[in-house]
């Protein structure tokens, strides 16, 4: 027996299936990341040709098959795609490595409705023209938030003092927050690295109008979270297209 289901989608990724076919993996909304296989896609007439580009989010009906063979997909109608020409390549990594991100950190998840709605807001937020990286950021901190493992930056854990307008660091093994007068020193934020993450892992997507990240932002709170990241997510590696694009900068 195989049911008949409807959920939302984004595409992960693609690859070629047979003559006609492709193979589809997506993250679905109710049911996490899964692979599917869409027949006949390939052919120009099929009403799914072209359909299926990375990062395409829409409406899919599929059929469920048991015992973990791979779902087959009746239809998929998507939104328009995200347009990789007009983005230009550095917002088409981040893309690239957002996608990717969160397509590993949906795997054996039980939330998977607040994964598919993060992906959705941090596509949106790229299209919308935000700094990708602040957009890219917010998805990561969201991501550590959504573990518990997001510290409040508010005061020093060690000293107690209030870290606003100082540099701080995250230890990333224990979470623990140190001002620039109690830490280590290693992986030190700047005051204004700071300000900005704070106020990105409290706006979320929605406050980031306007905002720029400098490089040295971007150095100093993208070594942290990948700090954290690495410690604390099972299967976490920096996604390739980031490391493409430090090759390109
Ligand atoms: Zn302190």
């Amino acid at each position: 027996m195989s049911g008949i289901l409807k959920d939302r989608a984004v595409i992960l990724k693609t690859w070629e299936y047979g003559e006609t076919s492709l193979i589809v993996s997506a993250l679905t909304r109710s049911g996490g990341r899964a692979n599917f296989r869409a027949k006949g896609a390939k052919r120009a007439k099929s009403p799914m040709h072209g359909r299926f580009r990375t990062g395409n989010v829409g409406d899919i009906v599929y059929y469920d098959k048991p015992g973990g063979a791979l779902k087959l997909i009746k239809e998929f109608s998507a939104g328009p795609p995200f347009d990789s020409m007009e983005a230009g390549f550095e917002r088409l990594c981040i893309f690239q490595a957002g996608l990717e991100l969160a397509g590993r950190a949906s795997a054996g998840d039980e939330q998977e409705g607040a994964v598919f709605d993060l992906v959705e807001a941090f596509i949106a937020g790229l299209t919308a023209g935000d700094d990708p990286w602040a957009v890219f950021f917010v998805l990561e901190t969201t991501l550590l938030a959504a573990s518990g493992l997001m510290p409040e930056i508010e005061l020093c854990d060690r000293c107690k003092k209030e870290l606003a307008g100082c540099g701080f660091s995250v230890n990333p093994t224990s979470g623990a927050v140190e001002c620039d007068g109690c830490t280590s020193g290693e992986g030190t934020l700047s005051p204004e690295s700071c300000a900005l993450l704070a106020r990105m892992a409290s706006a979320g997507f929605t406050g980031l109008r306007g905002l720029k990240v400098t490089a040295q932002a971007r150095r100093e709170i993208g070594t942290l979270l990948h700090r954290m990241l690495t410690h604390h997510m099972d299967g976490y590696r920096l996604p390739g297209s980031l490391g493409v694009l430090k090759g390109a900068g």
